[in-house]
């Protein structure tokens, strides 16, 4: 690695894949002589790492540009732009930024080291992926290391851009995987949480068609005292030989996060999944008929075009129907080149949306405080991962985060935890 003589900042909107790029991308630039900064004041370079799942974020990302530009008024800055929005917009946003030095696409991210040094503003954004080349990673989230198993979907749910900004399913190969699982172990991280918009799909494009059940198999494997996880998982896609692996793991945690995004039939169709509500409810009777204290997690759209009151009170009864514990929500917004945003006559209004949004939300702690209670009165395994505010805090395998009363605990510990009160977004206990 060379000495670091500049700093970046790097900005990185929504999802976990994203942070994992930007994991990698700060890596790349270490060995270029870049050291990471939280203070985008003392950058010499920062970097925006977008999100265009919806206009919000990908709002979010031109005004940090905006700032930016001003900050490059007063000294010498370089500014780039990558991710989704960059792989959407490409040229437009050199055109739009006049402060801009380079814009990189998510299939960019190996190119950096010649992108970097090149004189001039550049845009590279391809639809074909720049090979994966060996770095440095410079993780950024305590005990959990992210590993991304594969990346794009094939998918094309009527909302959504991602098969558009990531393109069609690569899975990585099982060898690379084990290695940097190998890798983060070595380095003292106590969970990996394996990453890809549809995990289920892993190893499908692979000549051998290796499944994500035998992944984590190998995974779990490896020596030491660790946890696995993985997310995120398409409804139909879960096979049984994942819920077997999963039960019959001591690694593995009881998690899945399966989004569901409506509880009414004729919306889901509208948004091109590939599931009723009753085929939803199957997988997830199968699971937790199979998986003790499992937590199932989900996402949900509020006013996708053409939502009716009815298909609303249809999704309101899916969590209770299928006891979710938890679930991330959001309002339908219209994204460029999907199929859902043409249809305009369609479109809720938006005091409407914003309205179901509301109840949706209400609807979400009203379950989480249900499930969090379940476990009042039992013992828990915990990962000890912080102390904050005189208390320490971990989360449990089925990733609940708890509050532990304890004299001495180290970070990174696990303990078992004896549950004795719950809140909406967290458990407390005393360690045993
Ligand atoms: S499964 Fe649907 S919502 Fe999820 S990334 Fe693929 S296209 Fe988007």
């Amino acid at each position: 690695m060379s000495d670091f003589s500049k700093k970046v900042y790097i900005e990185t909107l929504g999802c976990q894949m994203n942070k994992s790029d930007s994991e990698r991308i700060l890596g790349i630039l270490s060995h270029f002589g870049y050291e990471p900064t939280q203070d985008e004041h003392e950058a010499d370079f920062c970097i925006v790492n977008t999100c265009s799942i919806r206009k919000l974020s990908e709002d979010k990302a031109y005004s940090k540009l905006g700032v930016w530009g001003k900050m490059k008024k007063q000294k010498p800055l370089k500014i780039a732009i990558c991710g989704c929005v960059a792989q959407q917009e490409g040229e437009n946003l050199l055109k739009r930024f006049p402060y801009l030095d380079l814009v990189f696409g998510t299939h960019n991210i190996y190119e950096l080291p010649d992108l970097i040094n090149k004189e001039g503003r550049i845009c590279a954004v391809t639809n074909t992926p720049v090979k994966e080349k060996e770095f440095n990673i410079i993780r950024t989230k305590g005990l959990n290391a992210w590993l991304p198993i594969i990346e794009g979907c094939n998918n094309f749910c009527s909302y959504c851009i991602v098969p558009y900004t990531r393109g069609r399913e690569r899975s990585r190969e099982v060898e690379a995987i084990i290695n940097e699982a190998k890798n983060i172990l070595k380095q003292g991280y106590k969970e990996i949480t394996l990453l890809g918009q549809n995990v289920d799909s892993y190893g499908k494009d692979l000549p051998d068609k290796p499944t994500l059940a035998y992944l984590l198999s190998e995974i779990e494997k490896l020596e030491g005292n660790f946890r696995i996880r993985f997310v995120t998982s398409y409804p139909t896609d879960i096979t049984d030989e994942l819920i077997e692996t999963v039960k019959n793991s001591t690694k593995i945690c009881e998690c899945f996060h399966i989004p569901m995004q409506s509880g009414s039939t004729p919306i889901l169709k509208a948004m091109n999944r590939r599931y009723t509500r009753e085929q939803y409810a199957q997988i997830v009777k199968k699971i937790r008929d199979n998986i003790e204290n499992v937590t199932i997690t989900s996402d949900f759209i509020a006013g996708f075009p053409g939502e009716t009151d009815e298909d609303f009170e249809q999704t309101l009864s899916a969590f209770d129907e299928f006891e979710l514990d938890y679930s991330n929500t959001a309002a339908y917004s219209p994204r460029p080149k999907t199929p859902a945003a043409k249809w305009v006559d369609k479109y809720v209004d938006e005091e409407v949306k914003k309205q179901r949004l509301s109840v949706l939300n209400d609807k979400v702690k009203e379950m989480t405080l249900k499930s969090n209670q379940k476990y009042v009165g039992k013992t828990l395994e915990v990962l000890v991962e912080s102390f904050k505010d005189g208390k320490f805090e971990g989360r449990t395998r089925n990733n609940k985060v708890v509050h532990i009363e304890a004299d001495s605990i180290n970070i990174g510990d696990f303990v078992d935890v004896e549950i004795q009160r719950a809140s909406t977004w967290c458990l407390f206990g005393s360690k045993k």
